[in-house]
């Protein structure tokens, strides 16, 4: 007897960018980096043949929301060679302004550069086209809206076909309040431990700015005790504004358990009208 294929992911709109994703996406700092990151262990980048079972692993599970940065080290390129087709299945997220070599990182927003970093990311995600490209602040969040060009070459950008949506990963209230009024979409943090941004993402609902959640579980800081995914997941897919929380994982059991959880905390909920 073969074994029923899993329900569904349920997918919400992200804003009124026209794009569906599934409630849960895939984060890939892991995949490309391990120097400079905050997660509470050390791990190993994991190998091709892994990097292959947690992508078809992600696929089978129904996420279709991938999230990377030229700032994740080798990520984008692994996931040019390593992600499964066809290439319509995937929303692809990626991001300019950071770029981490030698162990440090370097920021520039210029326009310039943002051109660059686009054309390089098509090249190496290996795509015409990318699907949300984010501004990846280095926390001046109003000087980069107001003074660096970028968010106006990003939507340039967009007028070419080279990307489908656009916005920021911001990292103040202030800057998160501003870039609302502007982008498309924003990626911002929310977690239990820091709710700090929550006026941002109550601004991107009243305004129809999507919104991808960072950093949902701290970053694997999440409180022990009981069962913090789910009381994450509840919390902030509770929000009508939230589209996706864009989860780091590399360990299959991991991902499979998230998309488990994720799929309970949302049972019923009228903003997820595909959910099964
Ligand atoms: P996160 O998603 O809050 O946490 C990821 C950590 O939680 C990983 O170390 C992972 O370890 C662990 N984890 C995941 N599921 C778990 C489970 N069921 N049980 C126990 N541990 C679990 O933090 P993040 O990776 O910092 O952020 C998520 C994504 O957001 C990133 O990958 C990136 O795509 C994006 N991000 C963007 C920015 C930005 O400035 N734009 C900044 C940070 C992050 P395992 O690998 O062992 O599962």
């Amino acid at each position: 007897m073969t074994e029923p294929s899993p329900p569904a992911m349920p997918r919400r709109q992200l804003g009124r960018t026209g794009i569906e994703v599934s409630v849960l996406g895939l984060g890939t700092v892991k995949l490309g980096r391990n120097q400079g990151v905050k997660y509470p262990q050390g791990f190993a980048i994991p190998d091709d043949d892994a990097v292959r079972e947690l992508l078809a692993c992600a696929a089978d599970l129904g996420i279709n929301l991938i999230d990377t940065a030229p700032a994740y080290g080798s990520s984008e390129e692994r996931l040019g060679q390593l992600l499964p087709g066809p290439r319509e299945r995937w929303v692809l997220c990626t991001k300019v302004g950071e770029e981490f070599a030698a162990g440090k990182s370097h920021h520039d927003f210029s326009p310039a550069a943002v051109r660059e970093s686009v054309e390089r990311s098509l090249r190496r995600l290996r795509t015409d086209w990318l699907d949300l490209v984010l501004v990846h602040s280095d926390g001046n969040d109003l000087d980069l809206i107001a003074h660096s060009g970028a968010l106006e070459t990003l939507a340039e950008l967009k007028r070419a076909g080279k990307l489908r949506a656009f916005g920021m990963s911001t990292k103040t209230l202030a800057g998160g309040l501003r870039a609302a009024e502007c982008c498309d979409l924003l990626m911002v943090t929310w977690n239990l431990a820091d709710e700090s941004q929550l006026p941002v993402i109550d601004r991107c609902h009243q305004l129809g700015t999507g919104v991808l959640i960072k950093k949902a579980l701290a970053s694997g800081h999440a409180a022990a005790g009981g069962d913090p995914v789910r009381a994450a997941f509840t919390r902030l897919l509770g929000h009508p504004g939230v589209a996706s929380l864009v989860v780091g994982t590399i360990d299959q059991e991991h991902l499979r358990a998230n998309v488990a959880t994720a799929r309970d905390c949302i049972r019923g909920d009228p903003s997820t009208p595909r959910s099964s």
